[in-house]
């Protein structure tokens, strides 16, 4: 059977087509599921039962079973789901006051082994397929239809920013994004779409300019600092991710997002500060500084609001953008850098 959600709309046609059916079957396909949230082939009712019998029984429309979700005091949901493989996929409902951004995961585990993470504790499990991406959004909207958070049910934003290292699973991730950005389907502007990265530069140079936003999580304004937190440092070091930054042509408009999360007494300091404005100033960028989040699986600690607040004001003085985005759910593992704490704690129990 096939992954209905892991077909581009072109893939579709050319299933159906291949059929001997009508081609722009898909598109009426494309409008009922993404459009309309009609899941269910038997309502679809401008198409001929027979084809729907015949749609139903080649299209997989579920492969991923959602889980019980969990709601945070700050509003936030963490939504997660079991996959055919007995893995666990988490992805976050974040409501900020003029959005409602679905941070989604690219892999089970993460290869790149960032210390302050727990997604990087897992180690590399496997890619998640287009469809298991994709699924992630619907099990989202899914969700929303039920219980819209702040009377919001339209996500606006999606963010790459889950479990795993979404270069590093190239082909999937640009599919994934191709679906979304289809009119008929998802319909997702990229200004509403975003891509973080450690900076795997070989994947971001396969990426065409323009295909989303991109984030790059830096983390230290040193090689040697970057390379203790980021073992990828040592393969692609600060200096070679501001060269493709500096070379980088997006749209006129586009900024490209530095992260930085604040551990204490490790990269919060004032001279942390000027480096880090030294490290990027004459570059087009923003700055999200992200206090950290205190976890079982890391010895970090998360610095005082003085400390961040000092930080910020040391970048704002210097006419750099910078803002500190405290990440969202914490009290239920669903905050940055906590993803994967179920998976953890479900291999464990089964040990
Ligand atoms: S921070 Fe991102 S890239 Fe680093 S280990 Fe965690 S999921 Fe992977």
């Amino acid at each position: 059977m096939l992954c209905f959600f892991g077909l581009t709309l072109k893939e579709l046609e050319d299933v159906i087509g291949g059929t001997g059916k009508e081609r722009y079957r898909a598109r009426q396909l494309y409008r009922w599921v993404y459009n309309k949230g009609v899941y269910d082939f038997s309502m679809m009712d401008n198409i001929p039962k027979g084809l729907r019998t015949l749609f139903r029984d080649m299209l997989d429309m579920e492969t991923i079973k959602p889980l019980e979700p969990t709601a945070s005091m700050d509003g936030s949901v963490k939504l997660s789901f079991m996959t055919k493989d007995d893995n666990i996929i988490e992805s976050v409902l974040i409501p900020e006051k003029n959005r409602l951004t679905l941070c989604v995961s690219s892999q089970i585990g993460c290869r790149m082994a960032c210390s302050f993470c727990v997604t990087g504790k897992i180690g590399f499990i496997r890619n998640l397929e287009t469809h298991e991406i994709v699924e992630q959004i619907i099990g989202a909207k899914k969700y929303l239809n039920v219980s819209p958070i702040n009377g919001g049910d339209r996500i606006t934003n999606i963010v790459f920013m889950g479990m795993g290292e979404p270069m590093d699973n190239f082909e999937n991730v640009v599919r994934t994004i191709e679906i979304m950005k289809e009119p008929l389907g998802l319909d997702f502007s990229r200004r509403r779409i975003t891509v973080s990265t450690v900076g795997l530069i070989g994947g971001l140079k396969r990426l065409q300019p323009g295909t989303a936003g991109l984030a790059i999580s830096l983390n230290a304004a040193d090689e040697q600092k970057r390379t203790e937190i980021m073992p990828i440092n040592r393969m692609y070091p600060i200096r070679d991710i501001l060269d493709f930054v500096r070379h980088y042509k997006g749209s006129p408009r586009e900024r490209i997002t530095f992260e930085y999360v604040l551990l204490k007494d490790f990269n919060d300091s004032l001279e942390d500060a000027r480096m880090l404005y030294e490290l990027l100033k004459g570059i087009r960028c923003k700055i999200n500084l992200i206090p950290f989040n205190e976890s079982l699986y890391s010895q970090f600690r998360t610095p005082d609001k003085k400390t961040v607040d000092q930080f910020h004001a040391y970048l704002i003085d210097k006419c750099m953008t910078a803002i500190v985005r405290n990440s969202r759910g914490p009290d239920v593992n669903a905050a940055c850098g906590q993803l994967g704490m179920a998976y953890l704690l479900s291999k464990k129990a089964m040990l």
